[in-house]
């Protein structure tokens, strides 16, 4: 098919752009848009068929549920069986915003948006242009992270065409996401509440709403063989071609063991993603990653995906990251890495 491009003016949609994308939702068609966490592929949450049409165009596994976005705290009533008096709580504090709130559904939303689940996942994106077209069309939007089904989810439009150009009705050119790593996907219908994936509102902030908040294990522990509770975090997600292995503890341990790693295979195409503090110290490396300041985990997120990205570009054989800190958005960052590397991890170097 020949997607249709949708540049913004001044940044924002006009009145005719809005109106053709609520249109392709109300006729079940397919509309990629950027929100602040990664672009994302919308259809009508309340449209099997349109539905159906993400997970074919992204190559997506069956079994993973999609995540409905809405622009007023008032739609969610007719999708979920209840609000518990948190979610108000949580809604206040961070809708809009990159948190996913896991509800018991009503009848009304398809078992094909759910994968078949009694439980439906929901989020206020806070990106300005998800927001207009969420407050224009009005409808519950359906939108995994507009990428094929095992590779890094888009941060730039370039990437978005690369991947589904062709395969989506309209594309809308958005620029760069401010978070650029997927939401928080936190569970409400578990006593204690449950994060089940860890994304740009983190752990800490959730836990002035929900003190004893739990959180998933197998989404920070590598070796931990359980089944994920989301059904998403069991695919190898994010996967960059390249062997990838993250190094974490002290920087100047990590740099050293990098730095071995490379004298050792010499005749590997080898990427370090680094970080201003260490972009310098690898030399005998095919390309250096700087993800930006280890001050600045908003940087680091946003320039991951990326990274990953353009060491499949580059061909190369291995991967080597520094890994972060389990603290705030250094988790997500890390249960990101963690997947791209499979499991090969070092940890408390
Ligand atoms: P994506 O939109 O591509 O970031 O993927 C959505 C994520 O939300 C996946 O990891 C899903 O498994 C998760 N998710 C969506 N709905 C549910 C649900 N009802 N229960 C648990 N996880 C969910
Ligand atoms: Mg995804």
């Amino acid at each position: 098919m020949k997607t249709k491009i949708i540049k913004l003016k001044e940044d924002k949609l006009s009145k005719e752009d809005l109106e053709i994308i609520d249109q392709a939702f109300r006729d079940g068609k397919l509309v990629v848009f950027p929100t602040e966490t990664v672009y994302g592929l919308g259809a009508n949450g309340l449209d099997p068929d349109a539905d159906k049409k993400i997970f074919k165009a992204k190559g997506r596994p069956s079994d993973n549920p999609l995540i409905l976005h809405i622009a007023y705290m008032s739609q969610i009533n007719e999708l979920v069986k209840e609000i518990p008096d948190v979610a108000r709580e949580l809604s206040d504090n961070f809708w809009p915003g990159p948190l996913t709130m896991i509800f018991n559904k009503s009848d009304l939303v398809p078992d094909a948006v759910t994968a078949g689940l009694d439980t439906v996942a929901i989020r206020m994106p806070s990106h300005p242009v998800a927001r207009e077209i969420l407050k224009y069309t009005k409808l519950p939007i359906a939108a995994p992270s507009a990428n094929l089904s095992g590779k890094p989810s888009p941060t730039t439009y370039k990437r978005v065409m690369e991947d589904l150009d062709g395969l989506v009705d309209i594309i809308v050119d958005g620029g760069k996401p401010s978070y650029g790593i997927e939401s928080t996907v936190l569970d409400l219908t578990s006593d204690p509440a449950m994060i089940l994936r860890p994304g740009g509102v983190t752990k800490e902030d959730l836990r002035k709403i929900i003190p004893n908040i739990a959180i998933d294990n197998t989404i920070i522990d590598s070796n931990d063989k359980t089944v994920p509770k989301s059904p998403g975090q069991k695919y190898k997600h994010y996967a960059p071609q390249a062997d990838c292995y993250t190094f974490a503890g002290d920087p100047f341990n990590v740099v050293n063991e990098i730095n071995k790693r490379i004298e050792t295979n010499k005749d590997k195409k080898i990427a370090v993603l680094a970080t201003d503090q260490t972009v310098d110290e690898y030399e005998g490396a095919y390309m250096v990653i700087n993800l930006g300041s280890r001050e600045n985990l908003r940087e680091i997120a946003q320039n991951l995906f990326e990274a990953l990205r353009s060491c499949d570009d580059n061909k190369v054989d291995i991967i080597y990251a520094e890994g972060f800190e389990l603290r705030g958005l250094g988790v997500g960052i890390m249960n990101r890495l963690l997947k791209a590397s499979a499991g090969k991890v070092v940890l408390g170097l």
